[in-house]
């Protein structure tokens, strides 16, 4: 029953019992690659254009394979048990932790994740993050513990020692599942080696088996020690002919990850942001494919030959071609024009592909990752989406870029486009006075794994500037009101700043409040839970980017509603550069107390109302405190006690902070944040300083005000790098 067609594989889509939707997810170097090769190879599924140039998945050789599995955004296998046959998504999920965003964003769309450990290294910084965000999405997490084969080859120990080794690792695990899972979850989705929601294997050598597999098979762990101390290779295949690691793994995916079905009825009420009473909502708990289109896009990819291609899961409805559907982050109605399915690797044309199931569509090009694609119906009845994408990423460095070759620039610039659509987090700009190009993400490794898809994937080799981090401008007191005036004197703004509540940021960062929402919502959870008034809070009319509000507290002012579209944008603009140095406005909450407008509109438009708005802001920003907000990185080392006193002398020396630091047996585990404009060389140093023996992994932590000591000279840093005047601006300039 290998290899089947189109018709054979949408039928089954169609009996969603027979789907399930996974990922792989590990900490780096664990095995996370080579156990998708394995499981490509054994795909059992394959497209007819594949067939048909006789490139067969088995004939493939081990780099075409690779190639194929770091592009795809999903692989569809197929698999028998039982003389039943199953579709299962393999969906890509980003590997590393500078990607976070995109970590969660991919595991919405799972039911289960297969969770690799290497059995030497065992629970790692990432392996728990990665965990962790697995059940906060509530997608059911099993466990493979990989590279079985060294325990035996490099740690020689003897079957009883294997046992208990993997029996610690896998009660590691289920620690974490109980500090993490909610309480419905911490019993149902323990690990459990006799149930066989555990896989022990080699992804390298091709074996794996759980317990009860193994009983079935008449297999011991004895039986892996002697084939690997023999030294003799057959012994090895033989045990990869008798268990091999796909079935194992695929086996034990069917039988524990719940089919999309039962997943949805308990991961929409987590996943969705909206009225879960709504019938829209409804539809997708019960996967229902007559209900209303809501697909959720995990991934945009460019396909030189078909332009871009949106992968996502459809959790209520039947795509098709020719729908029309709203994108909810985007604002924009786009019409499908193509829906296919993955065989394999590949993507091929299909009619129509029902709730429950990943589809590939393509004329949804206004789309990003993380978007909402909804019926067009729904375009104005506000129902929610899985996530508002305006806050997803913090891009903290930047760098520019131009290409080595100057005959190149055009392909970079192409290039780099492609490369932000792709990943959200990455983003491009130009600037307009120098010309350079300027890329900015969310950590040093994030720009250099970049960088180098830049040069596999485009064939763009470019020069660098040295790392640029990116700070944000901010205040610490309420200012009075400012009045700011238009350049023609006929329109004045009245207008306070102060600094928004930690609560109020963290809601807006979360998208628990967005600028979208019905304002009594937003003002009833601003009061419960950010200590606003509730009637001031009915009175914010925007919500930018970075986190600053802007409140009408007027009232009857003439002809201010003609104007305050413009105005919003004059407030939106200031928030991009700041007084200090240029760099965008945080936090802040601008309330409009009183205004004059002109009543001829040829005496209002933006070149007087921008100034204004903008005069006004920066002359109560600047007596307010100001300061300059750092990014922060969470760092998690894991480093035996020996070395405790020289790691944490490095991150001391950089401004770091230890937050908390736990020993387990000889291994000290350390978290600590410290500025990103110290953790340039931080790599590097922290090898040195543990021998190598040190492993972490790196998240954004958040933004804080740098010490006062260091303001001035780091304001003055940026301003000197960016062109702007020596003297720092006063308040008096706003004031003309
Ligand atoms: P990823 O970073 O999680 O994708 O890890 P990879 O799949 O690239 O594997 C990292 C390294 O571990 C590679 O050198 C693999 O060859 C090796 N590796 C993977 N699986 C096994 C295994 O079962 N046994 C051994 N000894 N090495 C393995």
């Amino acid at each position: 029953p290998r290899y089947k067609t189109v018709e054979q594989v949408l039928s089954l889509m169609k009996d969603i019992t027979r789907v399930r939707n996974i990922g792989i997810i590990a900490h780096v170097d664990h095995g996370k690659t080579t156990t998708s090769d394995t499981l490509l190879a054994a795909a059992g599924i394959i497209s007819q254009k594949v067939a048909g140039e006789a490139l067969a998945l088995d004939y493939l050789s081990v780099e075409q394979q690779r190639g194929i599995t770091v592009k795809a955004a999903n692989i569809s296998l197929y698999h028998e048990i039982e003389g039943k046959g199953y579709v299962i998504n393999l969906i890509d999920t980003p590997g590393h932790v500078d990607f976070s965003g995109r970590v969660t964003r991919s595991l919405r769309i799972l039911d289960g994740s297969i969770v690799v450990v290497d059995a030497v290294e065992g629970v790692m910084t990432q392996t728990e993050t990665v965990l962790r965000q697995s059940l906060e999405e509530r997608v059911r997490p099993i466990l493979f513990i990989n590279k079985v084969d060294r325990l035996v080859k490099e740690l020689k120990l003897s079957p009883q020692e294997v046992q208990k080794k993997l029996i610690d690792m896998i009660m590691e695990i289920n620690n974490l599942i109980e500090m993490y899972a909610e309480p419905e979850y911490k019993e149902a989705w323990r690990i459990r080696p006799e149930l066989g929601n555990v896989v022990f294997g080699s992804a390298k050598d091709k074996w794996g088996f759980s317990v009860p597999i193994a009983q079935k098979k008449g297999i011991k762990f004895s039986d892996v020690v002697n084939a690997y101390s023999s030294g003799d290779k057959s012994k090895v295949e033989e045990l990869a002919n008798r268990a091999p690691i796909h079935e194992a793994l695929l086996e034990t995916v069917i039988k524990f990850v719940p089919n999309p079905k039962e997943a949805q009825k308990y991961r929409i009420p987590k996943i969705w942001k909206g009225d879960l009473d709504s019938d829209i909502a409804k539809a997708m708990m019960n996967a229902d494919p007559n209900g209303p289109i809501v697909l959720m896009i995990s991934d945009m990819k460019v396909d030189p030959h078909a332009g871009l291609v949106a992968t996502g899961r459809v959790f209520s409805g039947t795509l098709r071609a020719g729908e029309e559907i709203w994108l909810v982050n985007a604002k924009r109605q786009q019409r499908v024009l193509q829906v296919s399915l993955y065989m394999g690797p590949t993507r091929e044309l299909a009619e129509e592909i029902p709730a429950g199931n990943i589809a590939a569509a393509l004329g949804l090009d206004q789309a990003r990752s993380g978007e909402t694609a909804i019926d067009v119906k729904y375009k104005d009845a506000n129902v929610g989406s899985f996530e508002s994408l305006h806050y997803v990423s913090e891009p903290v460095v930047t760098i520019s870029v131009e290409p080595k070759n100057p005959k190149d620039l055009n392909k970079m610039i192409d290039a780099l486009r492609k490369l932000s659509i792709e990943d959200p987090n990455l983003l491009v700009k130009i600037n307009e006075e120098t010309g350079e190009y300027l890329l900015s993400g969310m950590g040093f490794l994030h720009l250099e794994v970049s960088l180098q898809l830049l040069k596999e994937n485009y064939g763009v080799d470019v020069v660098t500037s040295p790392p640029i981090v990116v700070y944000r401008e901010s205040i610490r007191t309420k200012s009075q009101v400012f009045e700011g005036k238009s350049p023609n004197k006929h329109n004045k703004l009245y207008i306070s700043v102060e600094p928004l509540n930690e609560q109020t940021i963290e809601l807006i960062a979360n998208g628990t409040v967005r600028e979208d929402m019905d304002s009594k919502e937003m003002a009833r959870i601003l009061k419960d839970q950010a200590d606003w008034d509730y009637d001031e809070a009915k009175k914010i009319i925007a919500i930018d980017e970075n986190i600053n509000v802007f409140v009408n507290a007027t009232s009857g002012v003439q002809h201010l509603r003609e104007v305050m579209d413009t105005i919003l944008q004059g407030f939106r603009l200031a928030m991009k550069e700041g007084p200090l140095a240029h760099e965008p406005i945080r936090g802040l909450k601008v309330v409009l107390h009183d205004a004059v407008i002109h009543e001829d509109p040829a005496h209002r438009g933006p070149a007087q109302l921008y100034p204004a708005v903008r005069n006004a802001i920066f002359a109560g920003f600047l007596t307010s405190k100001p300061t300059l907000l750092e990014p922060l990185q969470k760092l998690d080392i894991r480093v035996p006690m020996d070395f405790v006193g020289n790691v944490t002398g490095v991150i001391t020396r950089k401004r770091g902070k230890i937050l908390n630091m736990t020993q387990m047996g000889s291994i000290a585990r350390i978290t600590a944040e410290i500025p990103v404009s110290e953790s340039f060389e931080l790599a590097s140093e922290l090898r040195a300083a543990s021998a190598g023996r040190a492993f972490w992994g790196t998240e954004f932590s958040r933004w804080a005000p740098i010490p006062d000591s260091l303001l001035v000279d780091a304001i003055m840093k940026i301003r000197e790098r960016k062109g702007l005047p020596k003297e720092l601006p006063k308040v008096e300039d706003f004031l003309a």
